[in-house]
């Protein structure tokens, strides 16, 4: 099953996980309240654009083919133009806009082109969806791992995709539930018996553009703390429990924050957290 499949169904994943961490609130007005979202932020669509070359270019590379970086361009320009032309929804972040996201984009995919190691890992799947349960969540956790390769030992290599504003700290990466998640995933879908490497591939939207490859592990230790942390999720969702942290890092770019205004600032109680 695709994941845009898995997603008709109730479900969890590691980014609704973390969001409902970071503000349940937010956590609420997108996925179980559904509120239109007051605007998309070009970072997401410009994200979901390079995704889809890269994801493009690894489909060819699973049968033999090396996409020559002019194509990769190509194949970005049009991917662009048919995700944000004519849109007026995007809200551009300093002085981007439709244009120089155009340009920019090419320069960070030369960047990751041209720093792509050439690596000899056999290539298992691209956008492999998943979805299994965890105990104490009824629903399914799901999810999509960009990347899945091989090397010559038979250690799995789980890669996922990024457009990011900086470079991460090691701790990041270390800790970053997403890959964990990950891990939980390849071992619940046939690699339990198998190393697994963690992998993202950042392409870093800095003044010069850049490309970064970090690795990581993830112990059963880490895993458990997941586990247990996705269980305290469900509980606090299924008893309604959903809390504004109107002071995150989430505040400032966020596309419900005129609801979520409305609601700290209304005089009413309205059951929000209460429902
Ligand atoms: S503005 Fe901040 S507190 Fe309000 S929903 Fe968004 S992230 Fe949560």
């Amino acid at each position: 099953m695709v994941l845009s499949e898995l997603r008709q169904q109730p479900h969890l994943s590691a980014s609704s996980i973390g969001e409902y961490v970071e503000c349940s609130l937010l956590f609420k007005f997108g996925r179980i309240d559904r509120l239109p979202m007051e605007f998309k932020s070009d970072a997401l669509e410009f994200g979901t654009c390079i995704h889809r070359v890269l994801e493009q270019f690894y489909s060819a590379r699973m049968i033999g083919e090396k996409i020559l970086l002019k194509y990769v361009h190509e194949i970005f320009e049009s991917t662009w133009t048919a995700i944000a032309a004519d849109r007026d929804d995007i809200r551009y972040s300093n002085d981007n806009d439709f244009k120089s996201l155009l340009m920019y984009g090419k320069d960070l995919l030369t960047a990751w082109y041209n720093k792509l190691p050439d690596d000899q890992f056999t290539i298992l799947a691209i956008e492999e969806a998943f979805s299994f349960t965890l105990p104490g969540v009824p629903i399914p956790i799901i999810g999509a791992m960009d990347l899945i390769e091989e090397d010559s030992t038979g250690t799995i290599i789980i890669t996922d995709f990024k457009t990011s504003g900086r470079a991460y700290s090691k701790d990041e990466v270390d800790q970053n539930q997403q890959l964990t998640m990950y891990q939980i995933a390849a071992k619940r879908n046939g690699y339990d018996d198998r190393e697994i490497l963690l992998r993202f591939d950042t392409l870093v939207k800095t003044k010069t553009p850049k490309f970064e490859q970090y690795w990581t592990t993830r112990s059963e230790l880490d895993e458990r703390r997941l586990i247990k942390i996705a269980a305290q999720v469900w509980d606090g969702i299924s008893k309604g429990v959903f809390v504004a942290n109107d002071t995150s890092w989430k505040c400032k770019g966020c596309a419900y924050k005129q609801a979520c205004d409305e609601y700290l600032e209304g005089e009413e109680y309205d059951q929000a957290s209460n429902q």
